[in-house]
């Protein structure tokens, strides 16, 4: 891929340029299907066919005119990654020539065959078909590589019966049943204006970056996504020298192809840095709707990987690809929008605004409180238990940063104070006239909490750098709906009474929301031992692992909570479970078999032979010396090290086979979590100190030094 001349082609001609957007749409469509495909986008309508055929050549004639061969409906099964399935336009003729064809029908349903993603038992083979259905919310786009250049449909993925088989279906009703309770909420505070809310979310991506040629050189980056051996040299990231510094060459150059791609298909990339570790960084796009956001972010994965490797590199998504330096995370900026655009997480500039802004900012504290596990399960996976849990950011216990000043606003509320200013100066004025004003600067940081307000949005720190961030949203969304159906029913049954009974009302609901859930408030430092007891005392969950996190799927309430939303029948909340251990205890499987692999069939030969040279070397010395010589030493403390090694990974596969064998998939899950992870560990520690008593021509892969320090 060329570099762009952007004197040439000027950024705001560039962007978007792949992307079929409402922009595009309004200039290619007659008006009346224009303003009827903006209606099915906000849920106003059902689209209908006649609509359909309409944009379906419009698409195509688009597609076609940007050189495209082919379309795909693009999915997210539950596997966390994307899928497509390539068709051609061409429709041979009688006579032997082709047209380019896409009708209606083709945009909105396709028909792959679902029978090898994974369904969690939703759907028997026999049954394999799954529907694929066009998600109007999300822009289509033009992907160019070297198959050609192909039209994506974001699409939504349904079973035969309609059960939702993907992460779209769950994400687009969560998002619904958002809408619906905060426009009771708004109604009861009399907006007569707001029909429609939605979710915004802007995640920051962080990755790491490796030179191919190490890259190659290792059998567990290539299957596993993370380093399972490696000791770190005598630099790690203590100097925090990378953090926000110069870029290098190298890198800028891949960043500038990074963006380029990204603008292309209407990605508003828009801040790129360096992170906290050594060849780590991160890339943010400006916010858009959920929807949105979770299909550019597995483009913004996808395009990350394709072009760190047109550039001699690789990028590496996964969660923890280096002991001893920090691990990767996506940091899930998060908010509510009107559709006449107001952000209600946004303090505002006037009491009223206030006073819907603490109202809707209680109902995220409640939901987060409540929901804490929930949360805490849509980060569960066996790559991001080297955060969670582990000495990391952020920690494992579920907690809201919301700021001094705004802490003690509902501490006052919380109270039954209806007036006088707080410690820090803020007039509060409470069933009177009118709720607070706020502060003008709420928007303090704290990099240690999981779930932090800065500003006007809350930022979910919890998800993992190679996850879809569908999951976290849809757990959200629904947890926020139902707290605020709660808080409507409270506000509708008020008898209607002017400004100030509604103050009375709003203070009324915060105060009895607040006093219960404040425990999750926590403004200190998230990393210390003090907040683990802290948490403990308050009745904060703190779920270590994976397994155990994703167990809150099985619990009555939650599902009850789904199937109230419309978001999850119980088989799906069921087959989903069983889908996540599933993929737990894979990952984990693959994970023990490179271990062995590489601590059999390379670490220990190398050892061996580097050892067994030691000894003819110290033999050869102690005959001219006469006396015991270092290589001796050396060599016995490696022999004994491979011994150890040897009989750890032994150890590892009487462990790895148990697992095997579980059948029910939770105790599978567990003895994968309890069992094997910790026998890796052995032969890792075992592995390490050997990699440090070789020299670096003896050891037979890259070591830290490389992967992490040359670019
Ligand atoms: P930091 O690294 O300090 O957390 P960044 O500026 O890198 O912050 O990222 C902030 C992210 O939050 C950006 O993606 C931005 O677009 C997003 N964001 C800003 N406002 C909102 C909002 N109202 N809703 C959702 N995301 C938002
Ligand atoms: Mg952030």
């Amino acid at each position: 891929m060329s570099v762009v001349d952007f004197t040439k082609t000027p950024v705001s001609e560039l962007y978007g340029s792949n992307c079929f957007s409402n922009a595009v749409m309004r200039e290619r469509l007659p008006k009346n299907i224009y303003k009827e495909i903006v209606a099915v986008q906000d849920g106003e309508k059902e689209l209908t066919l006649e609509v359909a055929e309409v944009v379906a050549a419009a698409m195509r004639d688009w597609a076609l005119s940007k050189g495209a061969s082919h379309y795909t409906h693009w999915f997210h099964p539950l596997t966390g990654l994307t899928a497509e399935k390539h068709d051609s336009f061409i429709a041979p003729t009688s006579d032997g020539r082709v047209l380019m064809e896409f009708s209606g029908k083709e945009l909105i349903k396709g028909e792959p065959d679902a029978s090898s993603f994974p369904s969690g038992g939703l759907r028997a083979t026999f049954e394999a078909r799954g529907y694929t259905a066009w998600d109007v919310t999300s822009p289509a786009f033009l992907k160019q590589d070297s198959t050609g250049t192909t039209l994506c449909i974001p699409t939504a993925f349904i079973s035969y019966y309609g059960q939702a088989l993907d992460k779209k279906v769950p994400l687009l009703k969560s998002i619904d049943a958002l809408s619906k309770q905060a426009v009771r909420v708004l109604r009861a505070l009399g907006n007569e204006k707001t029909k429609r809310v939605s979710t915004t979310v802007g995640p920051e991506q962080e990755y790491f970056l490796v030179d191919k040629s190490f890259y190659e050189k290792r059998p567990d980056l290539i299957l596993t996504g993370r380093t399972v051996f490696g000791s770190m040299p005598a630099k790690g990231q203590e100097m925090e020298d990378h953090y926000f510094g110069a870029i290098k060459e190298r890198v800028a150059a891949f960043m500038r192809e990074l963006n380029t791609e990204l603008w292309k298909v209407g990605i508003a990339a828009k801040t790129q840095h360096n992170e906290v570790a050594p060849n780590q960084f991160e890339i943010a796009p400006v916010f858009t709707t959920t929807t949105a956001a979770v299909d550019a972010n597995q483009l913004v994965m996808e395009t990350i990987k394709g072009v760190a490797r047109r550039h001699g590199m690789e990028g590496l998504l996964h969660e923890k690809p280096f002991a001893g330096v920090n691990g990767s995370g996506k940091h899930n900026n998060w908010s509510m929008s009107t559709d006449d655009g107001i952000n209600l997480l946004d303090p505002g500039e006037n009491p009223a605004a206030n006073a819907r802004f603490l109202l809707f900012a209680a109902a995220v504290i409640e939901a987060v409180d409540r929901y804490a596990l929930l949360l805490r399960s849509s980060a569960a996976t066996a790559a991001n238990d080297h955060r969670l849990g582990a000495n990391e950011a952020p920690p494992a216990i579920i907690s809201i940063f919301f700021g001094g000043p705004l802490t003690e606003i509902l501490d006052n509320i919380a109270e039954g104070k209806t007036g006088g200013k707080t410690e820090s100066g803020v007039e509060i004025k409470i069933g009177v006239t009118s709720l607070p004003n706020l502060p003008k600067d709420v928007s303090d940081r704290n990099r240690t909490s999981p779930f932090a307000f800065t500003g006007n949005k809350f930022e979910f720190r919890m998800v993992g750098s190679s996850q879809s961030i569908a999951t976290p949203n849809t757990y959200l969304n629904v947890a926020v709906a139902q707290v605020l159906s709660e808080f409507a029913d409270k506000l509708e049954a008020q008898p209607s009474g002017g400004a100030d009974s509604s103050n009375q009302a709003i203070a009324n609901i915060i105060k009895e929301s607040y006093s219960k859930h404040k425990k999750v408030v926590f403004n200190g430092n998230g990393y210390t031992d003090e907040w683990v007891h802290e948490a403990e005392r308050r009745g904060l969950p703190n779920v270590r692992n994976a397994v155990d996190a994703l167990s809150v799927l099985t619990r009555s309430e939650i599902i009850t909570l789904f199937k109230n939303h419309h978001v999850f029948t119980k088989e799906e909340c069921e087959s989903r479970y069983h889908i996540y251990l599933e993929k737990y205890a894979k990952q984990i499987n693959i994970e023990a078999g490179v271990t062995i692999d590489m601590a059999r069939r390379e670490i220990f030969p190398a050892v061996s032979a580097y050892a067994a040279t030691l000894a003819r070397d110290a033999a050869a010395l102690a005959s001219i010396h006469a006396v015991s010589v270092p290589q001796e030493k050396r060599a016995k403390r490696i022999a004994e090290l491979a011994s150890e090694l040897f009989d750890e990974t032994a150890k590892l596969e009487t462990v790895l086979a148990e697992a095997q064998g579980t059948e029910e998939v939770f105790a599978q899950a567990k003895a994968y979590c309890e069992k094997v992870r910790p026998a890796m560990d052995s032969v890792r520690s075992r592995g390490d100190t050997l990699e440090k008593l070789v020299s670096k021509e003896a050891w037979p892969f890259p070591g830290y030094d490389d992967l992490l320090f040359k670019l």
